[in-house]
């Protein structure tokens, strides 16, 4: 079986879900390739790929393809796909794997599942697991045809690193106009030096912080583990903090190692955003707090007393 990874990379950093989305492929089939896009992404950063299980790395370095367009990736992936007699074309979910998946699916006829969590059963059939309910559920789906297109969830599958390294090639796909139809004509980093939805650990806050003026112990704690910081939903709406920071049903979904709630109550439309965590610690003074239900680990105190005295003991651990 030969499968195609989509890789995408931040600022030439090759991100782990599409080192995840390799690991998988490489499981499932016996020739892996990938492709990656931009010209800001290096050679060396390509080849490591290989230690995740891609013998090759399709390379298009056109600076056209440095902002992610996504109509022209999924036109390159389907060609890249054809010429690499591909059948599986897997890609890591995030909202540009989403999008490309949809849109790759559709150009080469393919069934999709997104959000999978599991190696495919084909003792009969081709089945997936699937992330349903924000991971309250799973479903079994049978993807049917021989093109298949699966997006994998972020922290379900363990990156491979007994790969040796990939031979990097460089790829140029048919440009078509209409592939360029909308451009990106600027961009801008969300604050924070680590993604929320890609971060293995994410430091979360509640309106039991008080005020903005509160967070500097978030942070002091979210620098100490390297984690991403987090919100409620009450506190981005009183602008203590940025709407990208806001966590749950209708905020940002996240799946980290762990997530530490902080002075939140752990409302179900909270939890919603983040019961896929793998460890979940809840800080709150109220031992009834619902999110302690959610927990794995829980302290019942003042976050004011806890707070610092956890990013003190973990300094000097
Ligand atoms: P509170 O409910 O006020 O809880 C504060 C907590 O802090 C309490 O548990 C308290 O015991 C604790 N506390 C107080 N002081 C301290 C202290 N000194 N030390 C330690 N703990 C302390 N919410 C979201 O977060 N995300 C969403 O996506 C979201 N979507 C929603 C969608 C809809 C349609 C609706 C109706 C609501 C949504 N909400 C969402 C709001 C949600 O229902 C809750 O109101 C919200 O999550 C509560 O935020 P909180 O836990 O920060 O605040």
């Amino acid at each position: 079986m030969s499968i195609l990874v989509f890789i995408e990379h931040d600022e030439g950093v090759v991100k782990k879900s599409s080192l995840e989305a390799v690991s998988y492929a490489a499981h499932l089939g016996d020739s892996v390739s990938a492709i990656a896009f931009g010209s800001n992404v290096q050679v060396d950063e390509l080849q490591n790929v290989g230690k995740a299980g891609a013998q090759k790395v399709l390379h298009v370095a056109d600076e056209k393809f440095n902002q992610g367009i996504i109509q022209a990736y999924a036109s390159a992936i389907a060609e890249a796909k054809e010429k690499e007699g591909a059948t599986i074309v897997v890609l890591a979910k995030s909202s540009l794997g989403d999008a490309v998946a949809a849109r790759v699916a559709v150009k080469t006829s393919a069934s999709l599942a997104s959000n999978v969590v599991d190696l495919p059963d084909t003792s009969a059939g081709f089945k997936v697991k699937r992330s349903i309910y924000t991971g309250k559920a799973f479903a079994i789906v049978e993807m049917s045809g021989d093109n298949k297109v699966i997006a994998i969830k972020k922290n379900a599958v363990a990156v491979k690193e007994d790969g040796g390294q990939a031979t990097v090639e460089s790829f140029m796909p048919t440009i078509k106009d209409t592939d360029f139809n909308a451009t990106i004509t600027g961009t801008e980093k969300a604050t924070g030096t680590i993604l929320l939805p890609e971060a293995e650990i994410v430091v979360s806050g509640g309106r039991g912080l008080k005020g903005p003026e509160n967070w500097g112990m978030i942070e002091a704690l979210a620098d100490t583990l390297g984690a991403a910081t987090g919100c409620s939903k009450p506190v981005s709406d009183m602008e203590w903090r940025p709407h990208h920071e806001h966590v749950g049903q209708t905020g940002i979904k996240v799946s980290p190692n762990l997530y530490i709630a902080i002075g939140i109550s752990g409302a179900i439309q909270h939890l919603a955003g983040v019961n896929s965590s793998k460890i979940i610690v809840v800080i709150n003074k109220d031992g009834e707090a619902p999110f302690f239900k959610a927990a794995d680990y829980g302290i019942v105190g003042d976050a004011f007393e806890v707070v610092p005295k956890l990013t003190e003991a973990l300094k000097n651990s």
